[in-house]
């Protein structure tokens, strides 16, 4: 459905793999080093890039192994360069197992916070633009990109892991496709909200695309969560149909009173 991909590694049955164009943002990101700073400045972006998407990877796993407690079978990850995509075999439907399996991967990264802060020290007056490639630098950077990761994910913009946790809170009361749908709206409102603050503000065009793919991403799972529950529907009538109510289940509301 993405087009083409690179299989790397599984990580405990989970089949890692990279979108092509990750590859054209590696490529970006060593040109740009190199132009900033020859062979020095391209080896330290490169390695700054590959321990980002190292922690992407880290917040996806959260989300997989905790998904597995829940039954839900985790094939791959895969990479783009706006970031990791954990596939699942199943949505779990039940909002408690939702609210766990979203909040996992930004935990992931407010635990690698709390982590390499018993190393890192931030001195006085730090300026990330000033400061010179480093070790100690390399450490200051994770610090702050867990943290934006962590925290940029609770906003409720629908896919994002704060959407899919205020979904799951509204289907606690409202019918799933239901809150699917507010949940997307809202996630909509935000993410056009965020693309204009971006261009607006911060002449932030990245930004703004980023902003764009999340408001398309969540169009897409809206109609896919409503054609599943169509589908469900019509499987149910059909089952309804012959043996009177699916097998193992109360007998339904019956649609249309004759
Ligand atoms: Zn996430």
């Amino acid at each position: 459905m993405l087009g083409w991909s690179i299989n790397l590694f599984r990580i405990r049955g989970i089949q890692l793999s990279l979108h092509g164009s990750f590859l054209l943002l590696l490529a970006y990101v060593a040109w740009d080093g190199w132009s900033a700073d020859g062979g020095a400045g391209l080896v330290w972006s490169v390695a700054f890039m590959l321990l980002l998407f190292t922690c992407v990877v880290l917040h996806e796993l959260g989300h997989s192994f905790v998904a597995r407690r829940f039954g839900v079978g985790v094939p791959r990850i895969l990479l783009l360069p706006i970031g990791g995509m954990a596939e699942f075999d199943s949505i779990p439907r039940r909002p408690r197992s939702e609210i766990l399996i979203a909040l996992a991967g930004p935990a992931v990264n407010f635990v690698l916070v709390a982590l390499l802060m018993i190393i890192v020290r931030f001195p006085q007056n730090w300026n990330p633009v000033q400061a010179a490639p480093s070790f100690a630098e390399l450490g200051r950077n994770l610090v702050v990109l867990n943290l934006f990761m962590g925290t940029f994910n609770l906003v409720p913009v629908f896919p994002m892991d704060g959407g899919r946790v205020f979904r799951a809170l509204l289907a606690i009361r409202l019918p799933y496709l239901r809150a699917t749908f507010y949940a997307a709206t809202l996630g909509k409102v935000l993410a056009v909200i965020g693309a204009f603050s971006m261009v607006y503000f911060l002449d932030n065009w990245l930004g703004a695309a980023l902003f764009a793919f999340i408001f398309v991403a969540g169009e897409i799972e809206y109609r896919a969560v409503r054609r599943r529950e169509r589908e469900e529907a019509h499987w149910r009538s059909i089952l309804v149909e012959f043996y009177g109510h699916p097998p193992g289940t109360p007998p339904p509301e019956p649609l249309v009173e004759l």
